[in-house]
Order: C-alpha cells, then sequence, then structure tokens
C-alpha cells in the first residue's frame, strides 16, 4: 500500500486517491516538423520506465487537489522531495 504525500493533508493511503496516469511529455508546438510514426508514439504510446516516473494523482476522497508525485517503478518508493502540485 502506498502512502501518497497530499501538499494539503500530509500523507494518505493509496485508495484514497485516483491515478491519472504517467505526466506526458510536452506537446510539439509545430506539429508539421514531426513525422507520423512521432506523432503515433505521443498521442497513444505512454511512458513506461524501469525507474523514476511522474504520475499525476488526484487526491478524489479526501481535498481534490491534483498532484504530480514521482515514484519509482521498481520500489514503488515515493520521492517526496520532487512531487508537486499538477
Ligand atoms: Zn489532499
Amino acid at each position: 500500500m502506498l502512502l501518497i504525500p497530499c501538499p494539503n493533508c500530509g500523507p494518505r493511503i493509496e485508495t484514497e486517491f485516483v491515478l491519472g496516469g504517467p505526466v506526458r511529455a510536452q506537446r510539439p508546438e509545430d506539429a508539421s516538423g514531426v513525422s507520423a510514426d512521432e506523432w503515433i508514439d505521443y498521442l497513444t504510446v505512454p511512458d513506461n520506465p524501469l525507474g523514476l516516473l511522474r504520475e499525476k494523482w488526484w487526491h478524489a476522497k479526501g481535498c481534490g487537489a491534483w498532484m504530480v508525485v514521482v515514484r519509482d517503478t521498481r520500489t514503488h518508493d515515493l520521492n517526496p522531495s520532487e512531487n508537486t502540485h499538477g
């Protein structure tokens, strides 16, 4: 069970949260310079690294805030120093 550090409520169990998925790369401002394969990857392939991953979480059963949490996918350790409001 993860203890997710909500910036408003403090550490709370993960069942109070809804996972919003990984934080995606910035959308290219000039799509004309992006190949079709790169565009398809951007739209459909989520990041799934072995290691640190930035994820969006919603404190649905708490204060209702969205936040970004950095989680190590190998250990599920959370890195509170890199966590921010989302
Ligand atoms: Zn909260």
